[in-house]
């Protein structure tokens, strides 16, 4: 099935090289497949074909872009199942977990496509008499987009959903690391019918593949979704080549207990939001401020909720929390929790590798955990918790927003006026109060400061794909 991974104007098909990259299972650790990578040549004919496509689809009615992209959902729905096994197979998540995305991915196609039949201008009343002054949105042209392998699916379908409800064609390179549920995405707009060349797919080395399509004139706009660092290298070769650019970048939610708040709650949704996908998630809370009257309660509901995580390979009845992605994330957790403990943490449980076979790593919890600690400042993006004792609301505040990142944040507390607070307060570009609130299609979904600009989701996230073009016309 991986022979032929590229899609390039309508036809499936394998490299014009002979390199391959491997494809492994994270919870044995084994290679189940070999990918072939794309060549120069093969960019260049995607180019030929995006630019292609995008004269085609460009023209293509909104209502007609709606009913093929429509049509995609309804195929991705009934194939979710076989994107999930795909996803459990190539990145370790459990099947519950890769069931939810996989069944969410439709609801991403459904709400750009309605969106696109309601990307409205607007008419300016003017100052010249019988001028008509109107202002009309297009859609910018081919697009470059890049997705990573955390999400297999949901990081993919919100960049070419956004990009075809807005009339652009795309080039997208998904993650090599785990191909299948995005072949099968791109399979599915294919048989919904959208037009030969406007949904391209090709897999090579990142940077290679980057490098070039930025620099092509025909690329228009980049997406990418990624880490930080990767963020601002895109974006500065974006910005030499004056394209726009989205970015959703890394993040190091802060998790803050007021004193006041239902702290059972808190403990619990913790628990679940930070170990979803092994706290692989760009949102996963990882510092969290407790108001010192209700540590030691929150930190033993909490520390007892992550004991009881069932770890193990993501089709067994029952997992909770699968393996990490590849064997450099192990590398890393284990760097965090030593570096942690050295500055003067105490380890509540977890802390190490689990076996040999395949990439598991303990749900770990860290208590009293020093600001300098390197996990305190650098994305752990793996199973690992920080607990803090603050004095007050003032302090959880101010070393929530310490750090450069500016992602997600979330905080509890059954005040309005201490609610109010955070909404107003938190630097980040989405604060979810007692409860889980984000990454509906519907709400947008960015960060602030470090963690990139722009939203993919809401009403906002055509507007990156779009060029607003002002018309001043007046009769002969
Ligand atoms: P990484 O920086 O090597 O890669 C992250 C993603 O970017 C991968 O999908 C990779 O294929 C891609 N990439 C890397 N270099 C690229 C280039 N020059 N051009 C285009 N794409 C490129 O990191 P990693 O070890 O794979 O992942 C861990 C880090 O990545 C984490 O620390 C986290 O910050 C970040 N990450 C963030 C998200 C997110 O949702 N924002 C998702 C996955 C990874």
């Amino acid at each position: 099935m991986l022979d032929k991974p590229l899609l390039i104007d309508g036809t499936w098909r394998a490299p014009s090289g002979s390199r391959t990259t491997e494809v492994k299972n994270p919870a044995t650790g084994q290679v189940i497949a070999r990918l072939p990578v794309c060549e120069r040549a093969d960019l260049d004919e995607a180019l030929a074909a995006a630019a292609k496509g995008f004269e085609i689809w460009r023209k293509t009615t909104a209502l007609e872009r709606c009913r093929v992209m429509l049509r995609a959902a309804t195929l991705v729905r009934e194939r979710a199942e076989t994107i999930a096994q795909h996803m459990v197979r190539e990145q370790g998540k459990p099947l519950t977990e890769a069931r939810g995305e996989a069944n969410a991915a439709p609801e991403h196609i459904e709400w750009h496509a309605e969106e696109a039949r309601r990307s409205y201008g607007r008419v300016i009343p003017s100052r010249i008499p019988g001028a008509r002054q109107i202002v009309i949105k297009e859609p910018v042209g081919p697009v470059a987009a890049f997705s990573p392998w955390n999400f297999p699916i949901n990081q993919l379908v919100r960049k070419i959903s956004a990009a075809l409800a807005a009339g652009c064609s795309v080039i997208a390179k998904p993650p090599e690391e785990t191909p299948s549920a995005c072949i099968e995405l791109a399979k599915a707009f294919q048989d919904a019918g959208v037009p030969d060349g406007v949904v391209n797919i090709v897999f090579g080395i990142p940077a290679e593949v980057s490098e070039y399509l930025i620099a092509s004139p025909i690329i228009q706009k980049i997406s990418f979704t990624g880490s930080v660092p990767v963020g601002k290298a895109l974006a500065a070769a974006a910005a030499s080549h004056m394209k726009r650019s989205t970015m959703e970048l890394g993040g190091h939610a802060p998790y803050i207990v007021a004193a006041d708040a239902d702290i059972a709650a808190a403990a619990k949704l913790g628990v679940m939001l930070k170990f979803r996908n092994a706290g692989q998630v760009c949102a996963s809370p990882t510092r969290f401020y407790i108001e010192d009257s209700v540590y030691d309660r929150f930190k033993d509901s909490f520390v007892a909720g992550v004991k009881a995580l069932k770890v193990g390979g993501g089709l067994t009845e029952g997992t909770q929390m699968g393996p990490l992605a590849n064997p450099r994330r192990l590398d890393a957790m284990e760097m965090f929790v030593e570096d942690a403990v050295a500055a003067g943490a105490k380890l509540e449980c977890g802390g190490r590798r689990i076996g040999n076979a395949g990439f598991f790593f303990e749900p770990t919890v860290l208590s009293d955990v020093p600001e300098e600690a390197r996990i305190m400042n650098e994305e752990p993006f793996g199973p690992l918790a920080a607990l803090v004792r603050v004095e007050s609301v003032d302090e959880a505040i101010k070393r929530s927003n310490r750090l450069p990142f500016g992602l997600a944040a979330f905080a509890f507390t059954r005040s309005l006026a201490v609610a109010d607070r955070f909404a107003c307060e938190l630097a980040a570009g989405m604060v979810s109060i007692n409860h889980f609130g984000i990454a509906a299609a519907e709400t947008p979904f960015g960060g602030i400061k470090d963690s990139g600009y722009g939203s993919e989701g809401g009403a906002e996230s055509l507007d990156a794909y779009q060029t607003v073009k002002f018309v001043s016309h007046i009769g002969a």
